[in-house]
């Protein structure tokens, strides 16, 4: 029996199996061959604090410190942060030895626009590549994982963080409990902590189950988000949601004490939040049935194409296509291969599987793209012009699969 992540009880509730999974970013070279390690991929809601939660840990040493993940490659990424620093440079006034502290601030993009304010910065990650980077590109960074411990040092040695910015790490977390201990220690008496993180009322209603892998490690609404904060006297005070990623919130927190009511915005979300009653097993065991319902409907359009005689293709190979052609037991008798730009995933596996991954630009088209990243999909489907022109179709499998 595990016990949860948020309160530590052992009430917990497992919703889904997907199965037996490798980390969804485990690329090796095909010349490496062999087999490459696999872990549970179990998805569990907890009864007393509805926190959403997997139940297995693959240490954070094997996945964020030799990763080749850089936030800067990505234009909608880039453009995104900067919109956020300048909400967030509009919002506080700051005084002239504050600093914004990023946790997992990957090679420095998001500091960067901060900078261009002139308000100093500090990165905290723990990559050694991201870390390379950020400091290349002028943004300080701390080459470490954020705790408690590094909370300390910082603390030392800048005092108190005015913002707190932590965008897509808050889920991440195996020392979930120290890193909050952390922030709390460091965040300025009139400080925020600016966090982003997936949605789970979000990722239900689109049935985005493959944003299920071991990196993401918890879940939130803001229900439970707010009940984990609380512990550690803190508290939400806005949230809204934004379209990047297919869907996730980006929430304004502060101490407890700290004179302030919630937003309009938070509070309609709260409100909707009970509406859907995120503290109820009851949507968490449809989404299930939902996600085994896609697993079936996939295979079986896939079946059919093949049987039309025509080619697949995946295109593109994002971590969150591992879960989908794991959990769905697709491999290379019925996909042939996944295409791609990102030159370090090509002459590798999917992971997992035997589908190597090629470049795209020197592969010859299918009759079928399986298409993975379907939260670009506009994106996409505007480069695949030509592609659809010819006759090519694309076949996008979530929120529910269809050929286009
Ligand atoms: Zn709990």
């Amino acid at each position: 029996m595990c016990i949860c992540r948020g309160c530590g009880e052992e009430n917990l509730e497992m919703v889904l199996d997907l199965g037996i999974q490798p980390w969804g970013n485990h690329f090796i070279p095909i010349s490496e061959g062999g087999d490459i390690p696999k872990y549970p991929l179990q998805f569990f809601v907890c009864k007393s604090c509805w926190l959403a939660q997997i139940g297995y840990t693959i240490p954070k040493e094997i996945m964020f410190v030799n990763h080749g993940y850089v936030s800067g490659t990505t234009q909608s990424l880039r453009e995104h942060f900067k919109e956020i620093a300048n909400d967030i440079v509009g919002k506080i006034d700051f005084r002239s030895d504050d600093y914004v502290l990023d946790i997992g601030g990957n090679d420095g993009t998001f500091l960067l626009e901060v900078k261009k304010h002139d308000v100093e910065v500090l990165n905290v990650d723990s990559g050694l590549l991201q870390a390379k980077r950020s400091e290349e590109a002028g943004v300080p960074c701390l080459n470490e994982f954020f705790n408690l411990k590094s909370a300390k040092c910082i603390l030392q040695d800048r005092g108190k963080a005015r913002i707190i910015h932590g965008s897509g790490i808050l889920f991440h977390l195996e020392e979930l409990h120290s890193v909050l201990d952390g922030i709390k220690s460091i965040l300025d008496d009139d400080g925020y902590l600016v966090a982003e993180f997936i949605y789970l009322p979000k990722m239900l209603e689109q049935c985005a189950y493959d944003q299920i892998y071991h990196e993401h490690l918890v879940y939130y609404t803001l229900h439970s988000f707010g009940r984990l904060l609380m512990k550690y006297g803190l508290k939400l005070v806005d949230a809204h949601i934004d379209s990047i990623h297919g869907g996730s919130c980006i929430a304004w927190i502060t101490h407890v004490e700290a004179n302030e009511t919630q937003s309009v915005s938070l509070n309609e979300l709260m409100k909707n939040e009970i509406l859907l009653q995120v503290d109820n097993m009851e949507i968490y065991r449809k989404f299930s049935e939902r996600v085994s319902q896609l697993k079936d409907d996939l295979n079986n359009m896939i079946d059919k194409i093949r049987l039309e005689g025509k080619t697949i293709q995946a295109l593109g190979a994002p971590v969150k296509g591992s879960t989908i052609i794991n959990y769905c037991n697709l491999d290379s008798d019925r996909i042939d291969c996944a295409v791609e730009i990102n030159e370090l995933k090509v002459g590798s596996y999917i992971p997992g599987t035997s589908i190597p991954v090629k470049l795209q630009d020197t592969t010859a088209p299918p009759d079928v793209y399986l298409l993975l990243a379907w939260n670009f999909t506009e994106e996409i489907m505007l480069k695949l012009e030509n592609f659809r022109k010819l006759g090519g179709q694309v076949l996008v499998p979530i929120p529910s699969p269809v050929l286009i």
